[in-house]
């Protein structure tokens, strides 16, 4: 039967809850904003024996560091819709996690949270994903880092081993990049049913831009769109019916759920229209998609 109460132990520091990990073996669980490991603990979708609590691990401001933004994983939604160093390095980030529950849930909710949780439709990992971040990862056999593309395994399933965690991230700074997010969305602070980012930086192969689009809620896991489907739009970035030729390309090539929200075929004619339209307002258009 499974466990009816845990533990309850707090992790200073990062080292900490790796070694708290590995005493517990495989039978604790890390809580950081508890906006999502609360919920599936009231719900009996998780029976950990232990919780060990993150949140004294401290988290420092988003700053550049190298060439990149750095975020801690401790760090709240909320930091990264107010934070000037995210607005200006990272805007895309900070429009989209806008749209992340409510005021309440990005008080508490943690970017490395978001990230292990690993929800295919979450607006941080898919933005992470365009952005083409790497993440810093602590676990028994010390650090590494896994790029964004190898992150997302499956539904809540990452590329995380046992007893490691997310510590922070790095993203590519972008101050030159054009970029768009648009998300659909039943109700104000629900997930999203359907999501597209889209990333265009100078300097790409052949005088192209370097183009890269993800989409969310389509898949198992937050979908990078392949780049043989963006070619129509990058060969002619002034023309519509070519942007239109990439995102139906892109829309006719996914095979996503139906379910409570919406059809399989609803979802591709969503990617279709907003695929199209980022894809024109990034390649095509003067300001900011
Ligand atoms: P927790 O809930 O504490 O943990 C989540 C999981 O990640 C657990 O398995 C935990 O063990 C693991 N974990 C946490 N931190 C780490 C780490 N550093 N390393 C390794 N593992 C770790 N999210 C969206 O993206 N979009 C939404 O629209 C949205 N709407 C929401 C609406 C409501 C009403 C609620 C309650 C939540 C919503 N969320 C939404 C979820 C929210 O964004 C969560 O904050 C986020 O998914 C998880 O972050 P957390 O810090 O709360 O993690």
């Amino acid at each position: 039967t499974p466990a009816t109460c845990f533990e309850y132990q707090r992790a200073e520091s990062w080292t900490d809850a790796v070694e708290l990990l590995r005493i517990w073996d495989g039978e604790a669980k890390i809580l950081a904003g508890g906006q999502s490991l609360v919920p599936m603990l009231n719900l009996r979708l998780a029976f950990p024996g232990a919780l060990i609590d993150v949140n004294s691990v401290p988290a420092g401001d988003p700053r550049v560091e190298d060439g990149s933004l750095v975020i801690d994983a401790n760090t709240r939604h909320r930091v990264l819709t107010s934070s000037e160093i995210v607005r200006a390095h990272a805007p895309m980030l900070a429009h989209a996690v806008r749209f992340v529950g409510n005021a309440r849930v990005r008080n508490r909710g943690t970017f490395g949270g978001s990230l292990a949780h690993a929800d295919p439709t979450a607006e941080i990992g898919c933005v992470a994903l365009a952005l083409g971040a790497e993440f810093d990862v602590l676990g028994p056999e010390g650090p590494r880092t896994v790029a964004a593309e190898d992150f997302f395994i499956t539904y809540l399933t990452t590329a995380l081993g046992p007893g490691e965690v997310v510590t922070a991230a790095r993203l590519p700074v972008g101050g030159d990049a054009r970029w768009g997010f648009h998300e659909v969305v039943r109700r104000y602070s629900d997930f999203a049913t359907v999501s597209v980012s889209v990333v265009a930086r100078p300097g790409g192969a052949g005088g192209q831009p370097d183009l890269r689009v993800v989409l969310g809620g389509v898949a198992d896991r937050p979908v990078l769109v392949d780049r043989e489907l963006l070619e129509p739009a990058l060969a002619d970035p002034g023309s519509p019916d070519r942007a239109r030729e990439s995102a139906e390309a892109i829309a006719a090539s996914l095979e996503p759920d139906t379910d409570l929200h919406a059809t399989a075929d609803y979802r591709r004619r969503l990617v279709a229209v907003h695929t199209r339209r980022l894809l024109q307002q990034a390649l095509c258009e003067e300001g900011t998609a």
